[in-house]
C-alpha cells in the first residue's frame, strides 16, 4: 500500500503539533513508520488519506461499537447542531440520557457528565476521597484510568508504549497516594490494606482490563475485592470507560453480577463525541456540587451535541436485545479462526477474548497481568501489526492494546481478516 499523503501530512503535522498527533498512542512510536491519517469511515471500514480501505478494529479506540458514522448518531447531531452547539445551561436531553443510563447500569441513582474519560475517574477518585476523608487509592499495575497525576503510576498501554510508565510532571506527593497492586492477585491488594490501615479510600480498576491487552479477572477476582471493600470501609471504583455499554448493557457489573460503588464511563456513552460520565447511588453522587462539598464542573460538559449522539448510541444498544451476543459471537469466530493459523504456522502466542474485546499476545504463557502481558513479544508484533495494515486489516499500533469488534463487521470481514493474519503469521 501506498502512504505517500499520510507521510506528507505527518511531516506538516510534526511542525505544529508535538509528534504530529493530539494523543500519543496515534503517533506508532511503538511499532515503527508513520501514522496513517484517516479521511472517512463507514460501518466497518475506515479509509485514509491515501484512499487505501481498512478493516477498522480499533473503532476509534471503542466508541464505534455499531460501526463508524452510524446513521441514527450522525442524524441526531446534524439535527441537535441546528438548535445551538452549546449553552452552559441545562438542557432536556441531559436528563434524557441520563435517565437511560440509569435505567441501563445497576446500582447507580444519579450520574454526572464531564468531556473524556479521564474526567470521569479524576472526579470519581475525588469524589471517593471527599466521600470517605480518605487519601490513599489503590491501583493496578497496567490499568489506564487516563492521563491525571493520580493514574501516571504504571498506566498501560500508551504510557507503557513510550516507556515512562511513571510520567515527569508528577509530583512525589501525588506519587504517594497512589498504592499500587497486581492485577489479579488478590494478596498484593491485601498487603497494601494492611500496610495502609484506614487510610484507603478507593480500589480503582478496569473490571476487564483492556490497556494491557484484554485481561479478565478471575478467579471471582471483582467480588472478593468487593467483599475487601466492605470489610475496610473503602469504595469500589469500576472504571467502565471501555466495558461500559460494549460488555453488557449493564457493564461488567451486570455480567459479572458484583456491585461498584462508584462506575465510571467513556468511549461508547459518546457514540463518538467527546463524553465521560461518573455516576453512583444517592448518598455518594449527593456528595457532588453543588449538594455537596466536593467540586467538579466543566463549561462544555453535557453539551447538546455530544449527549445527542450517546443518547442515539444508548437508545439503540438498549433497544436491540441480541447486540453483545452477536459481538460476542462474532469475536468468538475471530478467535477460533486466528487460533488456527497462527497454530498452523507455528507462532507462538495466547489469545484473550471477553465479549467484543480480544487481544493477541506474542508469548507462551498465559496473559493474565501486567508481567505476564508485556512478555510478549513486541518485535513479533511490529511485524505482525505493520503486515496487517499491509492487507488492510487496522489494529492498534500497540502490543497493549485490546481490539475492539463493532456490530458494522460481517462475517465476510472476519474471514478476510483471518485470512490475513494467516498470510502475516507465514512471514513471522
Ligand atoms: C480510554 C480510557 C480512559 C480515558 O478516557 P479518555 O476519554 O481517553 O480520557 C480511562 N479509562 C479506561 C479504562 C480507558 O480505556
Amino acid at each position: 500500500m501506498l502512504y505517500q499523503r499520510s507521510s506528507a501530512l505527518f511531516s506538516e503535522a510534526e511542525q505544529v503539533i508535538p509528534g504530529g498527533v493530539n494523543s500519543p498512542v496515534r503517533a506508532f512510536k511503538g511499532v515503527g513508520g508513520t501514522p496513517i491519517f484517516a479521511k472517512s469511515a463507514k460501518g466497518a471500514y475506515v479509509y485514509d488519506e491515501d484512499d487505501n480501505r481498512y478493516i477498522d478494529y480499533i473503532n476509534s479506540w471503542g466508541p464505534m461499537i455499531l460501526g463508524h458514522a452510524y446513521q441514527p448518531v450522525v442524524d441526531a447531531v446534524i439535527e441537535r447542531a441546528k438548535l445551538g452547539t452549546s449553552f452552559g445551561m441545562p438542557t432536556e436531553i441531559e436528563t434524557k440520557i441520563a435517565e437511560l443510563a440509569i435505567a441501563m447500569v445497576p446500582n447507580i441513582d444519579k450520574i454526572r457528565f464531564v468531556n473524556s474519560g479521564t474526567e470521569a475517574c479524576m472526579s470519581a477518585v475525588r469524589l471517593a476521597r471527599g466521600f470517605t476523608g480518605k487519601d490513599k487509592i489503590i491501583k493496578f499495575a497496567g490499568c489506564y484510568h487516563g492521563h491525571s497525576d493520580a493514574f501516571l503510576i504504571q498506566a498501560g498501554s500508551g504510557a507503557v508504549t513510550f516507556g515512562s510508565p511513571n510520567s515527569p510532571g508528577v509530583t512525589q506527593g501525588t506519587a504517594k497516594d497512589t498504592l499500587l497492586a497486581i492485577y489479579n492477585n488478590l494478596e498484593s491488594v491485601k498487603a497494601l490494606i494492611e500496610a495502609n490501615p484506614n487510610e484507603i479510600a478507593c480500589i480503582i480498576l478496569e473490571p476487564v482490563a483492556g490497556n494491557m491487552g484484554c485481561i479478565p479477572p478471575r478467579d471471582n477476582f471483582l467480588q472478593k475485592l468487593r467483599n475487601l471493600c466492605d470489610a475496610h470501609d473503602i469504595l469500589l471504583i469500576f472504571d467502565e470507560v471501555m466495558t461500559g455499554f460494549r460488555l453488557a448493557k449493564g457493564g461488567a457489573q451486570e455480567l459479572f453480577n458484583v456491585k461498584a460503588d462508584l462506575v465510571c464511563f467513556g468511549k461508547v456513552i459518546g457514540g463518538g463525541l467527546p463524553v465521560g460520565a461518573f455516576a453512583a447511588r444517592n448518598e455518594i453522587m449527593n456528595h457532588l456540587s453543588p449538594l455537596g462539598p466536593v467540586y467538579q464542573a466543566g463549561t462544555l460538559s453535557g453539551n447538546p451535541l455530544a449527549m445527542a449522539a450517546g443518547l442515539a448510541m444508548l437508545n439503540d444498544l438498549n433497544n436491540d436485545s441480541k447486540i453483545f451476543e452477536r459481538l460476542a459471537e462474532k469475536t468468538r469466530y475471530l478467535h477460533e479462526g486466528c487460533s488456527k493459523v497462527l497454530q498452523n504456522n507455528k507462532v507462538t502466542h495466547t489469545i484473550n477474548r471477553l465479549g467484543s474485546m480480544i487481544s493477541i499476545h506474542f508469548a507462551k504463557d498465559e496473559v493474565v497481568d501486567f508481567t505476564s502481558s508485556a512478555k510478549g513479544n513486541n518485535d513479533t508484533f511490529k511485524t505482525f501489526f505493520h503486515g496487517m495494515l499491509n492487507e488492510g486489516i487496522y489494529i492498534a499500533p500497540s502490543a497493549f492494546e485490546t481490539w475492539f469488534l463493532c456490530d458494522a463487521l460481517t462475517y465476510n470481514d472476519l474471514d478476510e481478516t483471518i485470512k490475513a493474519v494467516d498470510k502475516v503469521a507465514a512471514s513471522l
